[in-house]
């Protein structure tokens, strides 16, 4: 071995977790080197529908903006559409993506950002842009062999893929964001539950202009259900946009048992044209791969130094666009911790409440995918698909469904019970918004967890409850629409209080003193206040007294609370932030001083 390297943290991939990770760390001023197998990034667009999460961290970051010009609008994304072909009838569509009139609200409320259309293609080379421009440093063509650990740190074996050499990579902590086939989650033995390759896929990417049938009722996924078609599986699949109207991604189902299915241009075109429902469009094949359905998580996502994130620890189907989504939160969540530890200014048992607030996550969403799956045979069933000897007799039933018989009758309600299911699909916002932690990084109030008012998987619910998101209101300051999560983040900690709350302001300053953290403090409220609470949006529901505290943390979860200000607001305070960053020592000193240890 000829060299040697030294970083702070290794970052082992550039899909959305590797490349949000290095981002944030630069961002923060972590040194990093970033790692990729390849010579390049994503060259298909798989994860694209972008939720209101991800874009609050591209937001933290400061690339919204790009983000948005590079997506499709939310409301290009307004139906599902459930059809024989683009072509042929169309069984029902379910107004998604908060594309309701009645759901538009709850997204608009719920975030500055929007949910849009971003293909992974824009997403990576944004956030890896950014990272590279602030400070990270990107070596393509470099593949993870190994690693070992020891009390000090990584050493990770490399291969300069184009060389053929192997060099050691040292570094204080290693990111394994390295995909649903992760070397690191296996090297470091991570506990998986669940199952892998549970079905196939093939992805066909292509050009072609489909305007004419998808143009006025627009959105990113148009299923496709056509017993008879000669591909494997009973006949359903997607077309899926990914740019409007002329590049498209169909997918369609094959069966794992024979091994993975090889289709050659001809037979591509074949299967699009049937989709379509029209055989004389032109159509340019750009790419065909094969994926599997997957159903796995880890118990547990780090090991020593080590720490895993993205589908190296949630495998599972793109169903509900989680993926790309839940991986960039992973890295938002670990990349403050990994950058206080790094500095010293947090014991590393912070860094063990990246399992405990990330772990369940990644279960939920493995979970809610799968059963996204679940959700189509009723579908199929309904249509009479299922019961079907051949495809003629499933064709006579999806007929029979128009009839104004009993059959008809019980056929449509059917269906249109079964179509409006996929609400948990196409419009689960709970899913995407209401995660909830619980960890030595967040410290109770008290109170008891306020229970979810309307279904958890469908609705958002914002709380200040500790271990919940930061609620997004509008405020105003120095003139300039601000979201309340825009006071916070960045790397740092935030005092959000009210008129009265000055002692928080002290609490803060003591607590940047003796823990050497930056934490910032913004009173929200009338005139005179930092930021104005134009509409009173915060008076009416942020949980507190005008002299509480709200504790957010660098990712924007409340840290903590206080109902109001006291006399012992400033002890509370450090004793939080001693809970927090796992500093017991410091709680010592504290205690010296005559400031109660926590129970
Ligand atoms: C058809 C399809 C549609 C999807 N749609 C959505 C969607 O709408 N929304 C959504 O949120 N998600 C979606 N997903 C899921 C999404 O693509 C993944 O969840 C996401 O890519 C995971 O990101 P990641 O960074 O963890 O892993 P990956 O994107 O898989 O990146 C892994 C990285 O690690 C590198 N790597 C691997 N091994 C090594 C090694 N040994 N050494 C060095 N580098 C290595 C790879 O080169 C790559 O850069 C979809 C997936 C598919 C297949």
């Amino acid at each position: 071995m000829s060299r040697i390297l030294f970083t702070d943290v290794l970052v082992v991939g550039s899909g959305p977790a590797g490349s949000a990770t290095a981002a944030l760390l630069s961002t923060y001023g972590v040194t990093n080197i970033q790692i990729t197998r390849f010579g390049w990034l994503a060259d298909t667009p798989r994860a694209h529908i972008t939720n209101q999460r991800a874009m609050e961290v591209l937001r933290d970051l400061g690339l919204e903006e790009r983000a948005k010009t590079c997506s499709t609008h939310q409301t290009l994304m307004a139906n599902n559409v459930f059809c024989y072909s683009l072509k042929g009838e169309e069984f029902g569509r379910v107004l998604s993506w908060g594309n309701h009139p009645l759901r538009k609200a709850d997204y608009e409320l719920a975030s500055p950002t929007a949910i849009c259309d971003l293909p992974q293609t824009f997403l990576e080379p944004i956030l890896l842009e950014a990272a590279a421009s602030r400070g990270t440093s990107v070596r393509f063509n470099t593949e993870l062999i190994d690693l070992i650990q020891d009390a000090d740190g990584v050493t990770a074996t490399v291969k300069d893929r184009q060389s053929g050499e192997n060099y050691p990579i040292r570094c204080k902590y290693l990111v394994g964001a390295d995909g649903a086939r992760s070397r690191i989650a296996e090297l470091i033995k991570l506990p998986m539950e669940g199952q892998m390759g549970l079905s196939g896929s093939m992805n066909i990417l292509f050009d072609a202009d489909l305007s004419r049938f998808v143009a006025h009722r627009p959105s990113v996924l148009y299923w496709i259900l056509q017993p008879g078609s000669n591909i494997d599986g009973i006949g359903a699949g997607v077309m899926r946009m990914v740019r409007p109207w002329n590049e498209w991604l169909a997918i369609w189902g094959y069966d794992v048992g024979p091994g993975e299915r090889r289709l050659g241009d001809d037979e591509a075109k074949q299967i699009l044209h049937k989709m379509i429902g029209v055989d004389d469009i032109p159509i340019k094949i750009r790419s065909i791969s094969t994926w599997t359905v997957n159903n796995q998580y880890a118990t547990r996502y780090s090991n020593g130094r080590v720490f895993c994130m993205g589908d190296a620890v949630h495998r599972h189907p793109p169903l509900n666009g989680l993926g790309s989504n839940t991986s960039i939160q992973d890295a938002y969540n670990l990349a403050w911790k990994l950058k206080l530890v790094i500095e010293n200014k947090a014991a590393p048992s912070l860094l063990e409440t990246y399992d405990d607030e990330r772990s369940p996550v990644g279960k939920q969403i493995v979970t809610r995918a799968n059963r996204s799956i679940e959700d189509y045979p009723p579908i199929f069933d309904a249509l009479g698909m299922l019961a079907a000897k051949d495809p003629q007799e499933a064709l006579a039933a999806i007929q029979s469904r128009k009839a104004p018989d009993e059959t008809g009758k019980s056929r449509r309600r059917k269906l249109n019970e079964a179509i409006r299911q996929k609400n948990y699909e196409f419009n689960a916002h709970g899913v995407e918004l209401n995660q909830r932690y619980q960890s030595s990084a967040v410290v109770p109030d008290g109170t008891p967890q306020p229970p979810y008012r309307r279904d958890r998987e469908l609705y958002y619910q914002a709380t200040t409850w500790p271990g919940a998101h930061l609620p997004h209101f509008w405020v105003e300051q120095d003139g300039e629409r601000k979201s309340t999560l825009d006071l916070c983040g960045q790397g740092r900690f935030t005092v959000l209080t009210g008129l009265g709350g000055a002692v928080w302001r002290r609490a803060a300053a003591e607590a940047e003193r003796r823990f050497g953290i930056s934490v910032a403090v913004v009173s929200i409220g009338p005139s005179g206040c930092d930021a104005l609470d134009i509409y009173a949006d915060w008076y009416w529901n942020c949980e507190i007294e005008e002299d509480g505290c709200v504790l957010v943390r660098p990712d924007n979860y409340v840290g903590w609370r206080s109902h109001c200000a006291s006399t012992d607001s400033e002890s509370r305070l450090l004793e939080v932030f001693g809970r927090i960053l796992g500093l017991r020592e410091k709680l010592v000193e504290l205690a010296a001083c005559g400031i109660r240890e926590p129970a």
